[in-house]
């Protein structure tokens, strides 16, 4: 991005005092941890699109949705979208998308992938940490603002096809609910829930540096911390603005914080099941990610002024 588009993008916000010290988020532990065990179970067979085991994933987040009481924009939260890549043409793959109404003008988009990478010689790839915990995060922040009113209208949205080249979120972001140029910001989750040094990244600031002050306001919790970084392009592989769905959001110049651990060994191998994810570390990251998205809700503006 040229310093340019980024002085336009700045340009677009501005930030309110601090309306005091963050709240703690406080979310239903159980429920969390329920969540990530069905989604990651293997009768969900790594929830590949296309597949039976994806459409069984569809059907309860849906549920979810619904037991929550998010909103839907027409009669279903299924955004349907046609899915191509080298290996497999999925004609029926579908984002999920909830919403929450708030009365600012802007809208927050939160995301997290729920399709994995299936079976692979006969193991079942569950995909707990990648990406059931970040879906599981997803839902508590929607329970969590469905009983403390954001100002913004909040949109949840699981998204499909991550594992295939982002997908989901380029059909999302090419096809969007509300306009595209009132979303203010987008909060990617896609792996919370295994970390042995208790740090959850927050990456984005780099190119978004007006989100910094609210990501440090953040407090630590017991079992898990904020760290920024892992956004500079100096650092190669290390550098994850790229690598989940919030990137489709940085390419139309979307401001986006992306939260997740750094790589394990049961990254992408069938050891990513419910049983190797950390329990005490996952709770308190999510409500990190959670107290983020309140912070952001109380004090991002959205500029009536029209992009020159
Ligand atoms: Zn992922």
């Amino acid at each position: 991005m040229t310093t340019i588009t980024k002085h336009l993008l700045l340009g677009l916000f501005f930030a309110l005092p601090f309306t005091g010290i963050a709240q703690k988020t406080v979310l239903q532990k159980e429920q969390l941890l329920q969540d990530i065990k069905i989604l990651s179970a293997d009768s969900l067979e790594g929830r590949l699109s296309g597949t039976p085991g994806n459409k069984l994933a569809q059907e309860y987040i849906q549920k979810r949705f619904k037991q929550i009481g998010l909103q839907s924009y027409g009669d279903s939260y299924k955004q349907h979208f046609k899915l191509e890549s080298k290996r497999v043409v999925v004609e029926q793959a579908s984002n999920l998308v909830g919403y929450i109404l708030g009365k600012k003008e802007g809208f927050i988009v939160v995301t997290a992938h729920y399709d994995h990478v299936g079976v692979r010689e006969g193991e079942v790839y569950n995909g707990a940490d990648d990406n059931a915990s970040g879906v599981g995060g997803l839902l508590a922040a929607a329970s969590y603002f469905k009983k403390h009113k954001p100002k913004h209208t909040i949109l949840f949205v699981a998204l499909d096809g991550e594992e295939l080249g982002l997908q989901g979120a380029n059909a999302f972001l090419e096809n969007t609910p509300v306009p595209k140029e009132r979303i203010l910001l987008n909060v990617n989750m896609d792996m919370l829930s295994l970390n042995n040094k208790g740090e959850l990244y927050a990456s984005g600031t780099y190119h978004y540096p007006f989100l910094r002050p609210y990501l440090e306001q953040v407090a630590p919790r017991p079992q898990a911390k904020l760290v920024l970084g892992h956004d500079l392009p100096e650092q190669g592989h290390d550098d994850w603005t790229g690598q989940s769905d919030h990137y489709q959001f940085h390419k139309r110049q979307i401001p986006f914080v992306y939260f997740g651990v750094e790589d394990h060994p049961h990254y992408h191998k069938p050891t990513d099941e419910y049983q190797n994810i950390n329990a005490s570390f996952y709770p308190d990251a999510a409500s990190l990610v959670i107290d983020f998205v309140q912070l952001a809700d109380q004090n991002l503006e959205h500029s009536r002024q029209k992009k020159q």
